[in-house]
């Protein structure tokens, strides 16, 4: 896939659809990752919570 590290694979924006997310920042928490990112189309935030 021809997309920077930075992207998860697969996820896309709830709003417009849009694949381009950028993110905003991560935290740590006990038993998982949240990452806030940001759509580049429609300029949303989109929180995701990645199991570690
Ligand atoms: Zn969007």
């Amino acid at each position: 896939m021809p997309e920077p590290a930075q992207q998860t694979l697969g996820l896309r924006c709830p709003v417009c659809g849009g694949a381009r997310l950028r993110v905003a920042y991560t935290r740590k928490k006990d038993d998982y990752i949240m990452r806030v990112r940001r759509c580049l189309a429609c300029g949303r935030r989109v929180v995701t919570r990645e199991q570690v």
